[in-house]
């Protein structure tokens, strides 16, 4: 373990609270979110950084040049909060009544400033370059795929050679606790847009029209029987219909029904199957009835698939800097998603989730996205010390086998 790195984070631990609060109280959703940046930029200000902006997002990518030649590890933060109006009580809480960091991304923010405070102090002994990527937009706006067409990937004039990532999590594992898996991490999500169009009419003659909502009905039921029918129970799809719209009142049939829905898969094979799979049942339900359907599938986020071999390499890490406990291996992939999937497809490298739970019952304690999530920034300095260690390790050669 290099020397004193856990200490120096520990002794930045203040002010990464202090950031980390601040940020708490000042939630910006989607890609634009200049108040977020600007933080971003004054808690950089002063460090040895090539800093820049994104120029169609308000993104912060800041290069740290090592004293010597070598690869380049880039470490990611994303910095945006979410549509949720924030109901934890704390005194730092949300001064935005409609939206939330209830995903915790204002501790990847703060974490990955800590760790470019770490890593600037060690500027002449790192063999390499370190690309620190602050993202916007990780929430469904594809933030990341919009700083990899900006360049973020070769912001060191050279391409990346690894990528980490560390996300916080409110519920589930004890605070402290790091855990992953190798291979597929994280779900595939797509959305499914359908609009089945029939005929209005009188309730008491349907008849003389074509009842979009019992059409509707039956495809929502039938994508169920697609799933369990036509995909492997150990390559699973979750489908959940999530909004469904269609008519005014109880006597009048409409002339069409809405519904959409969110698909989660696990492998290529099968994000690629499911699409005509979707498709094909509500093209043929609404044929089987008579009506037309609109029906479009539109792919999100690819699934995070970690490298084995940097798996390995941070777990390593973890144990040897944290102690043997400090990590656990997930048993199964999270049906979550998460956009650092776009970096993961292009270069090696391993995403880890770190516990922040509050209380010492995690079972029970409010998860990610909920109004009521907490995370204790009391792990900042070990969320730091992580990113800065993975840099510095692979810099030296610590390469994954
Ligand atoms: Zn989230
Ligand atoms: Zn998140």
């Amino acid at each position: 373990m290099t020397t004193g790195l856990r200490d120096d984070a520990k002794a930045l631990n203040g002010d990464l609270v202090a950031l980390r609060r601040e940020l708490h109280q000042i939630p910006e959703i989607g890609l634009q979110l200049p108040r977020t940046q600007e933080r971003v930029l004054a808690a950089l200000d002063g460090l040895p950084l090539e800093v820049s902006t994104g120029t169609s997002v308000t993104s912060v990518t800041a290069v740290l040049r090592g004293g010597a030649p070598g690869p380049v590890v880039l470490l990611r933060g994303d910095m945006d909060g979410l549509p949720v109006a924030e109901g934890t009580g704390l005194e730092y809480a949300s001064r935005h009544p409609e939206a939330m960091h209830a995903c915790g991304h204002d501790l990847h923010v703060a974490g990955l400033v800590g760790a470019a405070r770490l890593l600037c102090a060690r500027r002449e002994s790192l063999t390499g370059d370190v690309v620190f990527m602050f993202q916007p937009g990780e929430e469904g706006w594809d933030g990341a795929g919009h700083m990899i067409a900006e360049g973020v990937l070769d912001a060191a004039g050279r391409p990346v050679d690894a990528a980490y990532g560390v996300h916080v999590t409110s519920s589930v594992y004890p605070r402290g606790r790091f855990t992953s898996r190798p291979g597929p991490l994280m779900a595939a999500s797509a959305g499914v847009f359908v609009r089945v169009v029939g005929a209005g009419g009188h309730g008491a003659r349907p008849q003389d029209a074509r009842d979009p909502i019992v059409v509707a009905c039956e495809m929502v039921t039938a994508l169920q029987t697609m799933v369990t029918r036509r995909f492997d129970v150990f390559d699973p799809v979750v489908l959940t219909v999530g909004s469904f719209h269609a008519g005014t009142r109880r006597n009048v049939i409409p002339d069409d029904a809405t519904f959409e829905a969110t698909v989660r898969t696990f492998s290529d094979r099968t994000a690629e199957k499911v699409r005509g799979e979707i498709l094909r049942v509500c093209e043929h339900i609404a044929a089987a009835h008579g009506l037309e359907v609109d029906a479009r599938f539109e792919g999100e986020y690819p699934s995070t698939v970690n490298d084995a071999g940097e798996h390995d390499f941070v777990v390593a890490t973890v144990r040897d800097v944290f102690g043997e406990e400090r990590f656990e291996t997930m048993p199964n992939p999270m049906s979550g998603s998460e956009d650092f999937s776009r970096v993961l497809q292009r270069v090696p490298g391993a995403f880890v989730f770190l516990g922040a739970c509050v209380t010492d019952d995690p079972a029970s304690a409010a998860p990610n996205h909920s109004p009521r999530a907490m995370f204790d920034d009391s792990v900042l300095a070990d969320s730091a010390t992580l990113l800065a260690e993975l840099a510095l390790r692979r810099l030296k050669g610590g390469s994954p086998s």
